[in-house]
This record gives structure tokens, sequence and C-alpha cells, in this order.
């Protein structure tokens, strides 16, 4: 096995690592032995010289992402292993035969050990993110894996991470297909079908971590009035109608989504007049909804991204919140998420609590609510649970 550059840690700091926590901050490393370049694979020891992990090495607060906790050599086969394991849990879900839900997150970044690595599989198209320099120098080795494990199923690849990959790296990578191409944008989830513009649409296209949300969503919407706020591709919208809503808004700032929106509503109910989308500001659209609605669905995107801006992020979540729950009918029902990583479920929790105050009105919990199984979190990096909402009833 070549040598590889050696990080050594501060006494001490090795605590976090011997719970399996995959991340080493940069304060915690004292010696760098030999030459570093980004997205180099490192191994990590402890001041005693004792291994700790290998992993990829990059610039910024978190200097180490950890691939593997006993020594061993990163080659294709790691890869392919890594990449396979995460294939058979998705397996074991029922995913990669299901008949009704052909769109699955295959790869979930720290919840399947690899960190800095996203794959959403659509019904025969992986659309690969990367995050790190260490995933972008490994990425023949990982279509290489798709491949095989896939066999004929991988009909295209596309790789997005034009905007996901640091860029103070300087990669200049470009948004592609990396393998085949595939015409067929049409994917289903529980049956209902929605087109994923991985192309040019957000994220990887989709939002398969709402599944079980929608679902469950559904089982609420018979005979009520729909408010489906930050709808991007209309997800819940056509959840609720399948549920037998009596009308459906859908909302959103960006009319291209509210396009998909209405595609996606017309792809499974054509010429369904309960549902009406608007490409309107939330909060414009929030300051004067009155007692329109009995069910409300507020999936904004991640207010806060940093540390730093925590403050300002659960303001604005609580300003949404405190609007829906003033305005909603009485006995009505809220779906109420963040996907800040950021965010804790405490802290979101209170904020709904705070919101509820200031909204002066009775409010409880029906349901706490998270990502699905095919976005794991490995218990030994809570930060991975980045998903999480409540169903509250409103009095
Ligand atoms: N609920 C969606 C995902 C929401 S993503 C689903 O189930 O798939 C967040 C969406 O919020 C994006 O489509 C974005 O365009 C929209 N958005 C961001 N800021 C907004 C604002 N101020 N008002 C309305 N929509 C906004």
């Amino acid at each position: 096995m070549a040598q590889l550059p050696k990080v050594i840690l501060k006494k001490g700091k090795e605590q976090s690592i011997r719970r399996y926590h995959p991340w080493i901050f940069s304060g915690a490393i004292n010696t760098v032995e030999g030459e570093l370049t980004e997205g180099d694979l490192v191994e990590v020891y402890d001041a005693y010289e004792n291994f700790l992990a290998v992993g990829h090495c990059q610039v910024g607060s978190i200097a180490v992402r950890i691939l593997a906790f006993d020594p061993c050599e990163v080659n294709y086969e790691f890869w392919k292993e890594k990449i396979q394991k995460a294939y058979d849990l998705r397996k074991s879900l029922g995913f990669t035969t299901s008949e009704t839900t052909n769109a699955y997150r295959l790869v979930h970044a720290e919840g399947d050990s690899l960190p800095g690595l996203i794959i959403d599989f659509y019904n025969g198209t992986a659309v690969v993110q990367m995050h790190t320099v260490g995933m972008y120098l490994v990425q023949d080795h990982i279509l290489e894996a798709l491949k095989e494990i896939y066999g004929d199923q991988l009909i295209a690849v596309y790789n997005k991470s034009e905007g996901t990959l640091p860029y103070k790296a300087d990669l200049e990578t470009e948004n592609a297909y990396v393998f085949g191409r595939n015409p067929e944008k049409v994917a289903l989830e529980n049956g209902l079908k929605f087109h994923v513009d991985w192309e040019k649409g957000q994220k990887t296209g989709f939002f398969v971590d709402q599944r079980d949300n929608r679902s469950l969503l559904q089982k609420y919407s018979k005979g009520k009035d729909v408010l489906n706020m930050f709808c991007y591709t209309g997800g819940f919208s056509f959840y609720a109608m399948r549920g037998e809503a009596n009308m459906v808004h859908s909302v959103d700032s960006s009319e291209r989504a509210i396009q998909l929106t209405n595609d996606n509503v017309e792809l499974n109910f054509p010429g369904d007049k309960r549902h009406k989308a608007f490409a309107v500001d939330a909060f414009k659209y929030l300051n004067d909804i009155k007692d329109k609605y009995d069910l409300i669905v507020l999936d904004p995107p991640a207010f806060a991204k940093h540390q730093n801006v925590l403050k300002n992020a659960l303001n604005g979540y609580r300003r949404l919140n405190a609007k829906a729950i003033e305005q909603i009918r009485p006995g009505g029902i809220i779906f109420t998420f963040s996907c800040s990583q950021v965010v804790s479920k405490d802290q979101f929790r209170t904020m709904v609590f705070s919101a509820a105050a200031k909204a002066g009105r009775q409010v409880r919990i029906l349901h706490q609510m998270t990502q699905p199984a095919d976005h794991p979190v490995n218990i030994f990096h809570p930060e991975g649970e980045y998903l999480k909402g409540l169903v509250i009833y409103v009095e």
C-alpha cells in the first residue's frame, strides 16, 4: 500500500473518532506528515501514533471526512463494496424491485459511510452529486461500480456536481451525462407519476425525502381545502388530490416550479379543476389567507445553511409558522418542516412552540416526522438527521 500522508491529532482530540464520528475538524489536528493536496487520501493517527482511520482531506473547517476506521486499501474494490452495501439496503427496503416507486436515494453520504457523495436513482437514471474533491477524484470508480451493480437497469448517469463541489477548488466541472442518456424523465412514487428535471431542476431534480410524509398527508386530505406552500414539483399537492381533497392550492415563488407542479398534476389528474397554482412569495401569500384552508403544508428551503445564520433562520421559520397557525380554520392541520441540518429537532420544536404562542392558539402535536429509510442516519453522525417535521392540530 502506497505511503499516505499522515494527519496527527492533538492529545484528546481522538475521542470523537473513537466513537466513529466521521469528521475531523481542522482545530483537532496537531501536525501533518507529508504533502497534502485537497482531495487526497490521508491516514489519521492519535497523539501516540495509534492508527485511527483513513479519509479524504479537504480545505475548510471539516478537514478530514472518514471513509474507514481500519487500515485498508482504497481502490476500486473498496468503492464498489460501499456502493453495493448501499444498494443492498435499498434492495431490502424494496425499492429496487418496486412497481410503484422507482425513485429513491441510493447513497446518502455519511448515512452510507460515503461522506461527500449523494446519488439519487430515478427510473434508470442515477444522478450523482459530489460535495468533496476526494469524491470528485474517484468519480470513475463510482461510475464503474454503478454500471456493475445495476447492469441493464442503468440507462444513464448524470453528474450534477457543478454547484456542490467547493468552488475554491476550481475543478471546472460541468453538469453532464457521464454515461448514456435518458430522455424518459417520468418516475413513480407510490404509484403517482412525476417529471424529474435533473438537468435544470433544484438539487437532483426531485425531493424524494418527503415520500413518507406525502403519504401521511394523503390520509388527512379527504374533503379538505389544502394549501401546499413551497410546492416545488407539487409532490404534496398530487398526494392531497389522490386523498380526495376538495381543493388544492400550490404556491412557490419560482415560475418554473409552478410550471412543474401544473405538469405533474396534469400527468396524474388530467383536467382536474380542484387544483390551482400560484407563483408568489410565501410570506406575501400568507399575509392574507384568512380562514381559507384547513390543511397547510409548510416545506420551505433550508433557511440556515450555516450555524452563524441560525438565529435569523429560526426567526424566519417562526414568522412563517405563526402566520399559518394564526389563520388556519379551527380544527385545521399543519404539516411543517425544516430541512436545515443546523436546526436541531429541539430548536425546531421550540420554534413551533413560539409561533403557536405568538398566534395565541391551542396547538397539539399529532405526528413527528423525519426522513425516510433510504436517507439513513449513521448513529455516530447525528448531524445526518436533517429533515424535521411536525403535524400539528390547531384548535
Ligand atoms: N415541498 C417540496 C420541496 C420544497 S423546496 C417538495 O415536496 O418537493 C423549496 C421550494 O421553496 C423551492 O421550490 C423554492 O422555489 C421555493 N421558495 C423559496 N423561497 C420562497 C419564497 N420566499 N416563497 C415561496 N417559495 C419559495
